[in-house]
């Protein structure tokens, strides 16, 4: 993770808010690179969802009535329980609180802690001996570190320990803390102005569901599409921008008949995890998670989580649920207008199903970067190898998709090699380049997952054609100038 932040930073994907003043917890911001990335990732998903007959797009307010988040139980539900540390006054998710836990068949010690071990934690074991230390990312299967005593999964904690201060059983018991950011409408900072940064953009889809339905003449099912910014108070924001306070999400409900809730759910499963695959994500990378029937979202009939592999675990980069009537049926209690439906053909009015897909755009960008990072040895120009860093974005993600290079600053090179640039700008991002030697141009558009480059050579001054040279295989090809638009409109249509 360490390589992927700095690589970050040094090649302009994510800097980290306000910087200069010492940066600000959970926010990131999207550099040159980054907010190339992030833009096509998200206009591959708007495309796959709003390039077809049964979804329209929306673009919700991030301001709502306070009454939405009533009726969606967000004022009510949407707290994390939390613990303080009564000697540094941090505050952790109960579940996160490194505990020394004691086999009670063995008695043998072990310490199951999840966030990094630091000095102060490993002090605060010490006197048990315990060399037996499970980091984890999320709650994990127990099991007797004596092999003795295998499968013996009867423990009883024997202390909790601060992971920041490492003090030992300081803990206040949970309490609730909504995620929800609080603000104020106009000028007075009272009770009744009220209003919150929306947590999901999914309530704006579906206050909307009658105005969507009636504008554009769908029938069901259909769906609503919709990209943009959510905010959480979550206290843990770890792991870059896994968990920030300020992300985007892609959301899509999709409205069905009651009955048919299940095949479209079993399809928009399906078609989510194609997305990510076809878009590069290795499949054994990326797994199904299925909520057990008790921790199910009190609205949720079903759900999966799109799971990818990161380096600290698997990690929830989309949610797919069916979310049955639940949300149009509490609008219509909270707000007191119908939110049903009538069906010309059968002429029945009633309250769809809707089948949500969730997709975090900043959790997917991350996951594309991570996956996309190598270390590879490539051979330099004198025959000897250097170690090389190369993104391997698909080409339709890669932030610049031609990078133009004459071989020389003479001969005329600099003159076609701009004129090229001239040809390629209006249909991609194109990135021209001058300085210094051929190979380490190439290294720098490798880091920055650059697909193909462009030289005008020696060659190209008698025939008109250039080298193409492919970032994943290293091999180059001539092709003529004209032609290079075509070749790589076909290639990103691969
Ligand atoms: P988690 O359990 O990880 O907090 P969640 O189940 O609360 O996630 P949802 O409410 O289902 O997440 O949100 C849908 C998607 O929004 C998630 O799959 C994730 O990609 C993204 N997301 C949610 N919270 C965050 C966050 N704090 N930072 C970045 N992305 C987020």
């Amino acid at each position: 993770m360490d390589k992927i932040v700095s690589l970050s930073k040094r090649r302009g994907f994510v800097f980290q808010s306000s910087e200069i003043y010492g940066g600000l917890n959970g926010c990131w911001d999207y550099g040159p690179l980054g907010v190339e990335l992030l833009r096509n990732i998200k206009d591959q998903w708007w495309q796959a969802m709003t390039y077809r007959e049964d979804i329209e797009g929306i673009d919700a307010s991030i301001l709502m009535h306070p009454r939405v988040w009533e009726a969606s139980g967000h004022v009510a539900n949407f707290t994390d329980p939390m613990v303080d540390c009564k000697q540094c006054k941090h505050r952790f998710r109960p579940e996160l609180v490194p505990r020394v836990i004691q086999c009670t068949n063995c008695n043998k010690y072990r310490v199951k802690i999840i966030p990094e071990v630091n000095d102060a934690l490993l002090n605060a074991i010490s006197m048990y001996g315990v060399d037996d230390v499970i980091k984890a990312f999320a709650a994990d299967e127990m099991y007797c570190p004596n092999p003795n005593c295998e499968k013996q999964t009867d423990f009883k904690i024997i202390e909790t320990i601060c992971p920041d201060c490492g003090t030992k059983n300081s803990f206040s018991p949970p309490r609730k803390f909504n995620l929800m950011f609080k603000t104020f409408v106009g000028p007075v900072e009272d009770e009744g102005s009220v209003v919150y940064l929306r947590p999901e953009t999914a309530q704006g889809i579906y206050v909307n569901f009658l105005n969507v339905q009636a504008a554009s003449r769908q029938k069901l099912p259909f769906g609503i599409a919709q990209i943009g910014k959510a905010f959480r108070n979550e206290i843990n924001t770890k792991n870059f921008l896994f968990r920030t306070r300020e992300f985007e999400q892609m959301e899509m409900q999709f409205f069905v008949k009651p009955g048919s809730d299940v095949e479209w759910f079993n399809y928009w499963k399906e078609e989510r995890m194609k997305w990510f695959v076809n878009l590069g994500l290795p499949r054994e990378k990326i797994q199904f998670h299925q909520h057990e029937p008790d921790k199910l979202a009190h609205y949720a009939k079903d759900a999966f989580d799109v799971e990818y592999q990161f380096p600290f675990g698997w990690g929830e980069i989309e949610g797919i649920h069916n979310r049955t009537d639940y949300d149009l049926s509490k609008h219509e209690e909270f707000s007191g207008k119908s939110m049903k439906y009538f069906d010309e053909e059968t002429k029945e009015r009633f309250t769809p199903y809707i089948i949500e897909t969730s997709a975090g755009a900043s959790r997917s960008f991350m996951a594309f970067l991570v996956d996309a990072y190598r270390e590879e040895d490539a051979p330099t120009a004198d025959g000897k190898a250097e170690m090389r860093v190369v993104l391997k974005l698909h080409p339709r993600l890669a932030p610049i998709k031609v990078a133009v290079f004459p071989l020389v600053n003479r001969d005329g090179m600099p003159e076609i090699a701009r004129k090229i640039e001239a040809l390629v700008r209006p249909h991609f991002r194109v990135f021209y380049d001058d300085s210094g030697a051929v190979g380490r141009r190439y290294r720098r558009q490798d880091e920055a997952g650059t697909p193909y480059c462009v030289t005008v050579d020696s060659q190209t001054l008698q025939d008109n054609t250039v080298t193409v040279r492919d970032r994943d295989t290293m091999q180059q090809e001539r092709i003529v100038i004209d032609e290079i638009v075509r070749y790589t409109a076909g290639k990103l249509a691969q």
